[in-house]
């Protein structure tokens, strides 16, 4: 088992009997790129919108995706993800009284349509002009019918896997009809923890209530785990509590198969998942669910 735990010092993730896990990075621009990466999976696309009067143009957004495409080889592009609690003013969204439960994520295409099919164009262009393997996913989904119109639109332009991210409690309990439509689903365990434990995800009075090992959530990330086997489907974490030590092998215990998270955190994940088996880490996965 040492022998297994010097080897896992760099390269791929797997357990200590060799059941392989994806270490993917979480990135928000081509500077936060890092060698040695398995590739990325969550691109978060806010930095190009953020302090604008205007959108950025479709040139500006092609140059760049394209830079992070070409120096990741496999890149997970989340589409933007704002509303009135990550507010950007050339969106012009009134204010609300409940701005985590309000127009945000994709939800923002109800009112602003033109915004995700323009970023969509320019995600499928600099894929072309890349040829990197790119993928799309979008946030805050909560039923099918959203996943079925997401993935629609960015396969019309040639973007061949769609997938959603699982942030709502209703997307987890539905996570078979959503993979019926999309090709992944990635769990944001920030967000589905605070929609979980209805607990502000901002609230440091609140972080015990938001802890991503309680059953609740864990029960979730099981279901979807499920889900995918059963799909033939990939299901991956990229919320903070998959960049934990103490909380990864949890979740590969549940079954998903890849771990997104902040470059710094790969290899402290790495050398958790290596020190324990698979059994292992589902049985201490399904310990505290009873
Ligand atoms: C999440 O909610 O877990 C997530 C990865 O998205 P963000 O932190 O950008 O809301
Ligand atoms: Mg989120």
């Amino acid at each position: 088992r040492e022998r297994a735990r010097l080897a896992a010092s760099t390269g791929p993730g797997r357990t200590a009997d060799g059941h392989p896990v994806k270490l993917l990075h979480n990135i928000g621009s081509a500077a936060d790129l890092r060698p040695g990466a398995e590739g990325v999976g969550l691109f978060r696309t806010e930095f190009l919108f953020l302090d604008r009067r205007q959108p950025p143009s479709h040139e500006e957004q092609v140059a760049a995706y394209a830079r992070v495409f070409a120096g990741a080889g496999t890149v997970t592009v989340r589409t933007l993800d704002a509303g009135t609690d990550k507010p950007l003013p050339f969106l012009g969204l009134p204010a609300e009284p409940n701005p985590a439960l309000g127009v945000r994520g994709l939800r923002v295409d109800r009112v602003l349509p033109g915004v995700l099919d323009a970023q969509l164009d320019a995600i499928a262009e600099a894929a072309r002009a890349t040829g990197a393997d790119v993928r799309v996913m979008a946030p805050m989904v909560t039923t099918a019918r959203e996943a079925a119109d997401f993935a629609r639109r960015a396969r019309a332009r040639g973007i061949e896997r769609a997938g959603v991210m699982v942030e709502v409690p209703a997307a987890a309990l539905q996570a078979d009809e959503l993979l019926a439509e999309v090709d992944f689903l990635s769990i944001g365990t920030n967000d589905l923890a605070q929609y979980t434990f209805a607990a502000d995800r901002q609230h440091p009075g609140l972080s015990d209530l938001l802890d991503p090992a309680q059953p609740a959530l864990l029960r979730l990330v099981g279901m979807c785990a499920e889900a995918g086997r059963r799909a033939g489907k990939a299901v991956g974490v990229c919320g903070e509590a998959a960049g934990d030590p103490a909380v990864a092998p949890l979740l590969v215990g549940l079954g998903v198969s890849s771990l997104s998270m902040a470059p710094v955190c790969v290899p402290v994940v790495r050398e958790a998942l290596a020190a324990l088996t698979l059994r292992e880490c589902r049985e201490r996965a399904l310990a505290p669910l009873g």
